[in-house]
């Protein structure tokens, strides 16, 4: 104990604690510059039915491209948006970014698939969250089915009662909701009861140990089991490798998402990769 509290009153003085803290500083100055600089814009990750390699939906996930320091992760820029109470103006900032892309889409006649949107929980807990979402959505003529809404188990259990009106109205609406990072919060369950989560995503941790430990083996087993008896949708995050696919499709796992299928796309790849008639980029993947 002594040795961590060394290091850690160490860390608190380092000159690398001080700079770090003065590029968050900087950066959650330009973070709240960037939404109307247009520094963000979104990528796309396919996720596929791991049965026939087709694409069944795309996850949108925010990328901010820093004039000077280029790339900055959402793992970075995503938690400092929600402690500076920015990340109302992001989360609408990417519904509106996604129902225009999901028009411009059928314009152009490709398939009617599946988008799912990261939403925190500030804006779930927002008294009008829903209605925002249905303003978007009626002013690009997109339908409610075709939108997924993903929350973290953490931020549901943040939120008591803002969050089941929320998501009844949600579900008012047509819209979907998934449980995003499944098992890696505080799990209570008792939100799975909500009418409106339709989804489970199996998080990457569980992924990871497959198909050699047996705890990650039970547990993913476990989650298909329940999601099955709840009638739920699974999809597994993170799929990696052949094995992992494999293991998970044999235990009826049939959506996935993951390096082995596609990364996250920039929105010309996956024009091209949903566009019908187009080829696979990758061995795994089959066209819609
Ligand atoms: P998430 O929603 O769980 O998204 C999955 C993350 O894992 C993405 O990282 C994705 O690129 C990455 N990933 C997908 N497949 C694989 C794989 O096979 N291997 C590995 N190593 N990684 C994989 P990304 O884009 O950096 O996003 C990180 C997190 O930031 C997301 O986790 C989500 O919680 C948050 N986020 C991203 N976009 C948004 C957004 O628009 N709004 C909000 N509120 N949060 C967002
Ligand atoms: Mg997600
Ligand atoms: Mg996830
Ligand atoms: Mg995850």
């Amino acid at each position: 104990a002594a040795k961590t509290q060394e290091r850690n009153t160490y860390r608190l003085y380092s000159p690398i604690m001080q700079a770090d803290a003065r590029k968050r500083l900087a950066l959650a100055a330009e973070l709240r510059q960037a939404l109307a600089r247009g520094e963000f814009r979104l990528v796309f990750q396919p996720s596929v039915d791991m049965r026939n390699g087709k694409v069944v939906a795309v996850e949108a996930l925010l990328r901010w491209r820093h004039p000077a320091r280029g790339e900055v992760s959402p793992g970075e820029f995503i938690p400092m948006a929600e402690k500076l109470g920015l990340i109302r103006h992001v989360d609408d900032w990417v519904l509106q970014a996604v129902a225009r892309q999901m028009r411009q889409w059928d314009e152009e006649g490709m398939p009617p698939i599946r988008v799912a949107v990261n939403i925190s929980a500030a804006s779930y807990g927002a008294p009008h969250f829903a209605e925002e979402v249905r303003r978007w959505l009626v002013a690009e003529r997109v339908a409610p089915q075709r939108l997924l809404l993903e929350i973290t188990e953490g931020a549901i259990l943040r939120l008591g009662d803002e969050m089941e009106r929320t998501m009844n109205a949600l579900h008012a609406l047509g819209v979907g909701v998934a449980i995003d990072d499944f098992g890696t919060g505080y799990s209570s369950m008792a939100y799975l009861k909500l009418p409106a989560i339709a989804f489970l995503k199996i998080d990457k941790s569980f992924v990871d140990g497959l198909p050699g430990s047996s705890h990650d083996a039970a547990i993913v087993e476990a989650m298909l089991a329940l999601s099955k008896r709840l009638g739920l949708c699974a999809i597994a995050e993170g799929i990696e490798t052949e094995a992992q696919h494999e293991f998970l499709l044999r235990a009826g796992c049939t959506e996935g998402q993951g390096y082995l299928y596609a990364r996250a796309l920039e929105v010309p790849e996956i024009e091209r990769m949903l566009r019908p008639g187009q080829r696979p980029g990758s061995a795994r993947l089959r066209l819609v």
